[in-house]
């Protein structure tokens, strides 16, 4: 998306910048503001325009308007996604493992940021994302640029049976099974693409594969720069997304 750096903003956060889960929102309230202070410095936004919801691993994806003001956390419940058209409107989510979604549809000047953890992935927000693009903003998907962030790749997205066999049973018809569930030698373990389940479903949803983009970094075999909580677990920071239209 660099070739529109006039038209839109767009970071992802790394360590030690730590921007808060669920849990502990509220006692770090301050910290984490602090650190959206920090990153909408450099970016020369301003952090009272950050939209940041409570993420619970749902497919609803919110459209933001302007007299919404700025919102942060619990005052926005159960949501994973955002959308907008109205500039300098800083959609931000938050990760440890999960994938990263940026949005942009030159044509239209629409932005939107999902975050799809496997359970997201699994629920197919990012079909979610593109319907909501088409619906309040009249998006052509042949438009609309897709950046993957970085997430817990199959090299390191080791599952048990049951999550497998869910996997399993809902893409089984995709074509790529073989490529999506991937076999350890021995046959005892199990790995996902999941990065490799939301290019299919954006493909099937009208996206040209050149305007996916994806970052190719993994958050396990990077953990010196990203949080993972695979490897960190509860102590877990989060990493942030953002993107804004100017
Ligand atoms: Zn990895």
């Amino acid at each position: 998306m660099l070739e529109y750096s006039d038209k839109v903003k767009h970071a992802y956060a790394l360590k030690p910048l730590d921007f808060g889960n669920n849990a502990n929102m509220e006692e770090r309230r301050n910290e984490v503001l602090n650190n959206y202070k920090k990153i909408c410095k450099s970016l020369g936004l301003e952090e009272k325009n950050v939209y940041r919801p409570y993420q619970m691993h749902t497919s609803c994806v919110k459209k933001i308007d302007n007299e919404m003001p700025g919102i942060f956390t619990k005052d926005f419940q159960d949501v994973d996604g955002l959308i907008t058209d109205k500039k300098e409107k800083i959609l931000s989510l938050s990760f440890a493992d999960c994938t990263p979604l940026y949005f942009y549809d030159p044509v239209k000047n629409v932005i939107g940021n999902i975050h799809s953890g496997w359970q997201g992935t699994y629920k197919e927000i990012a079909r979610e994302a593109v319907r909501r693009l088409k619906e309040e903003y009249g998006c052509n998907p042949k438009d609309l640029i897709c950046c993957i962030g970085p997430y817990i790749r199959k090299c390191s997205f080791e599952v048990d049976e049951d999550v497998k066999d869910m996997f399993f049973e809902k893409f089984r018809n995709t074509g790529k099974i073989d490529e999506i569930i991937i076999k350890s030698e021995n046959n005892f373990k199990y790995y996902i693409d999941t990065g490799l389940i939301n290019k299919v479903i954006l493909k099937e949803e009208g996206l040209d594969e050149k305007n996916i983009i994806d970052s190719k970094a993994c958050t396990v075999c990077n953990n010196n720069k990203l949080y993972s909580y695979r490897i960190e677990k509860e102590k877990s920071g989060r990493n942030s997304s953002l993107i804004c239209l100017i």
